[in-house]
């Protein structure tokens, strides 16, 4: 049980990787597209200015149409992967996160004789501590690194020289990155150990709560379990339901000639026969050897039958344990009227119930107005 709520708490974090893949998703698009504005834009004031040295369409093609090419290109395999039925999240999350290292290549390689555009690729890098995954972060920083090389050596396409300036710059670029890298590490090392501490909180709770709402011995739900559920259909009018008390007869007896122990494993059997009475049915311990079952049925013949079963399951089974099927129950059942509350009902049912343990042991009593035998 332990490991399945863990394994639950898991999940919903996992879900939200996922939505933190489609915001990576999004981010990529829109760099695309701001850093081709951003490149018109520059086109314009340097055109007004007269710092174009080169043709027009030269200027376009290096820098506004194959770098955005480039970017509709991996806009468009990022779409693919997002979609892609059978790539894992974690397959889906090393794609995301190279193709933005690429796409911030493709802007840097351009431009690399501004040496500071080189810091773009730290952006990838960052994205990538939301998965909380240490050798996803160091490929995406060691691929961004290698990527920010290659892009320094761009400047010789642009005829440029490396000055030893633009190398102090390009180290101090590169440690920067590995800083970054270090820190993102260390974020994820401690987003991880947050959650496991948070994943530990919430299954202690639920483990908590499947306490407060089952009772051990018999397995049926707990009294606690029955008022919520009580509470919950006061809400819903249109429900037709009955409540039934049951109480097994002269328990006393059974644990003073057998002994306290074979009287829970009485009470426990009884739980067992209770729980396999049907969807419509929900058993609950009332206290003792008294017991609670709600009835979502319409008809009073539909749930004295079923009292009629529990009768016979638990007859059968105290036979199968101790060749002892003198043990028996009582039962009262009441239906709900709309303008009844449930403590009311409960009342009715009690009535019903003390109806039965006055005229026979093992008898079924429905309470209306007054209480019938049956
Ligand atoms: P009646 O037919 O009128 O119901 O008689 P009864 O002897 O069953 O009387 P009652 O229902 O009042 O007895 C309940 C007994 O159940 C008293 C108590 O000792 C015993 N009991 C309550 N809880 C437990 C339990 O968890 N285990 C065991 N073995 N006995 C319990
Ligand atoms: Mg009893």
């Amino acid at each position: 049980m332990n490991r399945s709520l863990r394994s639950e708490a898991a999940a919903s974090y996992q879900s939200m990787n996922h939505q933190w893949l489609k915001f990576h998703y999004r981010i990529l698009q829109l760099s695309v597209i701001v850093s081709v504005l951003a490149e018109i834009a520059v086109y314009i004031i340097a055109r007004l200015g007269h710092f174009i040295s080169g043709s027009d369409l030269h200027y376009w093609l290096t820098y506004i149409l194959i770098p955005g090419l480039i970017g509709l290109i991996l806009i468009h395999i990022g779409r693919t992967v997002v979609l892609h039925k059978k790539l894992s999240v974690r397959q889906k999350e090393y794609c995301m996160s190279f193709l933005f290292v690429l796409i911030t290549f493709n802007l840097s390689f351009v431009h690399s004789s501004y040496v500071t555009i080189l810091f773009v690729s730290i952006v990838p890098l960052l994205m990538t501590v939301i998965y909380e995954q240490k050798r996803l972060t160091s490929v995406t920083a060691v691929f961004g690194i290698l990527l920010q090389i290659i892009s320094a050596l761009g400047i010789m396409l642009h005829g440029d020289t490396f000055t030893s300036l633009y190398l102090i710059n390009l180290v101090i670029i590169i440690l920067c990155t590995c800083a970054s890298w270090a820190v993102a590490i260390a974020m994820i090392q401690f987003a991880r150990m947050k959650k496991q501490i948070i994943i530990n909180q919430d299954v202690e709770r639920k483990i908590l709560r499947q306490r407060i709402h089952l009772d051990e011995l018999t397995g049926v739900g707990s009294r606690q379990a029955m008022l919520q559920h009580l509470e919950m259909l006061a809400n819903e009018q249109e429900q037709d339901f009955f409540i039934a008390m049951i109480d097994i007869d002269e328990f006393k007896h059974i644990n003073d000639c057998y002994g306290h122990l074979y009287g829970d494993r009485v009470l426990h059997c009884f739980g067992e026969c209770m729980c396999g009475l049907g969807k419509t049915c929900y058993p609950y311990r009332f206290g003792g050897d008294e017991f609670c079952v709600l009835f979502m049925e319409s008809h009073a013949e539909s749930v004295r039958q079923l009292l009629q079963r529990l009768q016979k399951d638990f007859s059968r089974m105290m036979c199968k344990i101790n060749d002892n099927s003198s043990i028996t129950f009582s039962a009262g059942f009441a239906k709900r009227e709309s303008d009844q509350s449930m403590m009311e009902i409960i009342h009715f049912a009690d009535v019903a119930l003390y109806e039965s343990k006055k005229r026979s042991r093992s008898a079924i009593t429905l309470y209306e107005g007054r209480a019938e035998s049956f």
